[in-house]
């Protein structure tokens, strides 16, 4: 019976998202508002097949690869909902030096994968490192796109790391709205976040944001908001995935984003962003079942295997049960198979570039 409104609605979020003005953006909103209160599974299925089609029409029938390490578990921050929040102090923290960073992209080398991801909590040593690390891994792996998701930092910095060979970067906004953002975090706030957002995407980088969907106090309304601050960026890559409790932090005892409003987001935020590059997240995987091919099966194209060192995989503690503690390195190509054969999509290893037309 929905499925007329429903169609309506999905083309009309096709056409209007290019738009980018006050009238259009209210109508968007509210066709968004209307998905994420939905929960009619006619409704849902076509919007999942329509965000694939887009996907598969503007990114092309693949699934990206996209390798990380996670170089120190480190952080200054407080924020809320994170476990590797500086006042917990039950977690073990450890810091990759140099010879485990570069042993662990000769492993993603040899899987011939040419994207490598480095995160890290917000610690003043991996940001000393960074510029002879970067100059170094460069000089080994030419072709190798380097991104780095190091959290806020100075433009200086950031400009520093982008001429020594820093391609790309990954900064969530987490939630776009300035009251929600502050209730979850703190001793920071949204401008700053936005500012170093802006400062990435003006120095050349290719740059990715996102947010956790679940988060205790955001609404529908919330979510809307975000992905139209997606759009009106034009950012390359979008990480979506949901809230997950972690013991140690304020909202230990909140309850976890659901998997419907994260694979809904998902899809909206394809059929608007069109040819950005959208992750099926490890958190999606991290449930009671795995739920990254689900994401791909609702418009995401990439999947970001963890080749950290194996010992300190348990270590950056996020969220709790982290699907890569189960995965091993030396499984990783096996893991993506099935991915990639669950999807019907094939994988590619390549660089994949930005897309988007500047
Ligand atoms: N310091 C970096 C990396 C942070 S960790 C930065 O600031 O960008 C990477 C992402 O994990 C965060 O951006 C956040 O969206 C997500 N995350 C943190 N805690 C989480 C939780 N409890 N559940 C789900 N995702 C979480």
């Amino acid at each position: 019976m929905t499925k007329n409104i429903a169609l309506k609605k999905i083309n009309q979020i096709i056409s209007l998202s290019n738009k980018n003005n006050l009238i259009t953006n209210f109508i968007l909103k509210k066709n968004l508002i209307w998905f994420f209160n939905n929960h009619d599974e006619n409704d849902l299925k076509l919007l999942y097949s329509k965000a694939s089609q887009i996907r598969d029409k503007y990114c092309g029938k693949k699934i990206v690869v996209r390798a990380l390490i996670e170089i120190s578990n480190y952080c200054s921050c407080e924020c809320l909902y994170c476990g590797l929040n500086c006042k917990n102090s039950s977690l073990e923290r450890y810091r990759l030096n140099k010879e485990e960073i570069l042993s662990s992209i000769e492993n993603i080398s040899k899987n011939k994968i040419e994207t490598l991801v480095m995160q890290a909590g917000e610690d003043f040593y991996v940001r000393k490192m960074m510029p002879q690390l970067l100059r170094e891994i460069k000089e080994k792996y030419p072709n190798m796109a380097i991104t780095l998701s190091l959290g806020e930092d100075s433009f200086n910095n950031y400009k520093l790391w982008k001429e020594k060979g820093a391609d790309r970067y990954l900064l969530r906004i987490e939630a776009s709205n300035p009251t929600l953002y502050k209730k979850l975090h703190n001793k920071k706030n949204v401008f700053t976040r936005k500012k170093c957002l802006s400062n990435l995407q003006k120095l050349g980088y290719q740059t990715g944001s996102g947010m956790m969907i679940g988060l205790p106090y955001q609404t529908s309304k919330n979510l809307a908001e975000d992905i139209i601050y997606f759009n009106k960026h034009n950012f390359d890559m979008i990480g979506i995935g949901p809230f997950i409790p972690h013991p140690e932090t304020k909202f230990f005892d909140k309850s976890q984003g659901s998997v419907e409003m994260t694979l809904k987001a998902i899809a909206l935020s394809r059929l608007i962003l069109k040819d950005s590059w959208i992750p099926a997240t490890t958190a999606l995987g991290s449930l009671d079942k795995d739920y990254r091919i689900d994401a791909i099966k609702a418009g995401a194209n990439v999947i970001m295997p963890n080749f950290s060192p194996e010992i300190y995989k348990k270590q950056y503690e996020i969220y709790p049960n982290k699907i890569c503690i189960k995965e091993e390195n030396k499984n990783a190509q096996n893991i993506l198979e099935e991915i990639s054969c669950a999807c019907q999509l094939p994988l590619s290893f390549e660089r994949n570039d930005r897309i988007k037309n500047y």
